[in-house]
């Protein structure tokens, strides 16, 4: 086989050139699918890095998409607003924790966060405060930008830009047992006058592990925020949309963030956009007459009308079709699924929240660099199905269009693969 590493320009994220060769291009997208240039079709398990909620090509955000064409390309968007902006806005006020009431926009997970880090310094900064501390959880992930690496876990991912990052305060994961360790760290950092923010991913930790918790820590973080004046950031960039049982992972805690960011499937992901939404009172903090106090961020594409059309439709969707009846339909087929697997010795830490599952393969070399994730993944490829594991934590985030048939097809994949992988690493 050719290796398109040395035949194509092309330098692929997450990915060591040297030993890890492309194997295929894809051709199309379809449902649950991916076809290559064989006319193979895999299973994308992991929705395409999260971001594709319903389907591949959706045909009402597809439509839409063709719609917006007809009439828009980018627009700048000071000065001017256009109507697909406006009502995606809108619409994602009505769907999001009441309470927040501004939406900003920008193109990825990533700027959704670093948005939000602002929008926390220049609150505080407006009111003559100079708060400026952020306090993050263990093991979280914010995007790969230099101020969302800073708030991320430090690992083997930004050892070599760590000089450029700033610092943080961060609490414990409050994982059983270490609930209340977590709760008196937060309120011990909070006591400090110079804490902004609590950025977290609520509910569960994505990248960093697929690490979940209770809605009644959120509950606590929140308490304890609210206390000491500190704004509380939700990074629901992979939580949203459903992925963990309601829309938001907030509402299960039936809480309203100060400060919310949202991104991979606010288009069904179809297209890339972000929004971060805040409370009225993080806008008014930059409203006067004088023009040194406004929001100073935009990037070229924020609020491209063809991306805003996609989400319109998306919402649009989330609106007319039964999905909290399709999504407990998948959680149900998850759990069913995985149940089989929490006696079994060959892994620890079976866990579910909403329709994500994950998994951790029990070997002796864990943690991100593991040597099972790469030949975990090759297994799953061999066997049509797309799975990433994160190191040696196995995990399924399927689009929810998938079928029984498609998950009895991965979880049958993992179970060959803890006896055939998992046995050499035990
Ligand atoms: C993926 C992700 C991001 C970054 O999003 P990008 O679109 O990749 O920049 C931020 N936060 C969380 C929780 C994510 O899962």
């Amino acid at each position: 086989m050719m290796s398109p590493a040395t035949t194509s320009p092309v330098w692929h994220p997450f990915t060591q050139h040297q030993i890890e060769p492309l194997f295929k291009k894809i051709v199309q997208t379809d449902g649950a699918y991916l076809i290559d240039e064989d006319g193979r079709s895999i299973l994308d398990a992991i929705s395409s890095w999260w971001v594709i909620t319903h389907q591949h090509r959706h045909p009402l955000i597809s439509e839409a998409i063709r719609g917006a064409l007809d009439r828009f390309d980018q627009v700048i968007f000071a000065e001017y607003t256009h109507e697909p902006a406006e009502e995606l806005a809108k619409g994602l006020i009505r769907l999001a924790p009441p309470g927040l009431t501004h939406v900003f926009y920008s193109d990825s997970g990533s700027t959704a966060v670093e948005v939000g880090l602002k929008m926390a310094l220049g609150f505080f900064h407006n009111r003559g405060s100079e708060r400026s501390r952020i306090v993050v959880m263990e093991g979280g992930y914010h995007g790969d930008t230099i101020g969302t690496m800073s708030a991320g876990a430090r690992g083997v991912f930004n050892t070599a830009y760590a000089p450029l990052l700033f610092d943080v305060d961060t609490i414990p994961f409050p994982g059983p047992g270490r609930e209340q360790e977590t709760i008196d760290v937060l309120e011990h950092f909070c006591r400090d006058d110079n804490v902004a923010a609590l950025l977290i991913e609520p509910l569960v930790l994505g990248a960093g592990g697929m690490k979940m918790y209770a809605p009644r820590l959120l509950q606590e973080f929140r308490r304890i925020t609210e206390r000491h004046g500190t704004l509380l950031i939700a990074d629901e960039v992979m939580t949203g949309w459903g992925r963990t049982g309601t829309l938001f992972a907030c509402e299960q805690a039936k809480l309203t963030p100060d400060i919310l960011c949202t991104s991979k499937g606010i288009t069904g992901g179809a297209l890339p956009l972000a929004a971060t939404l805040c409370k009225p009172e993080i806008f008014e903090a930059h409203l006067s007459q004088d023009r040194s106090r406004m929001f100073y961020h935009s990037s070229s594409y924020t609020a491209n009308p063809i991306a805003c059309a996609a989400g319109l439709a998306n919402l649009a969707a989330w609106g007319a079709e039964p999905m909290d009846e399709r999504i407990h339909g998948l959680a149900g087929m998850q759990s069913d699924r995985l149940a089989k697997f929490r006696d079994d010795s060959r892994f620890v830490d079976v866990r579910q929240q909403g329709t994500i599952t994950a998994l951790d393969l029990a070997v002796t070399t864990t943690g991100y660099l593991s040597e099972v994730g790469p030949l975990l993944r090759a297994f799953f490829r061999e066997r049509g199905v797309l799975i990433r594991p994160l190191g040696n934590v196995i995990y399924l985030m399927p689009p929810y269009c998938v079928t029984a048939g498609d998950l009895d097809g991965a979880y049958e994949a993992i179970d060959e693969a803890a006896d055939v992988i998992g046995r050499t690493w035990r």
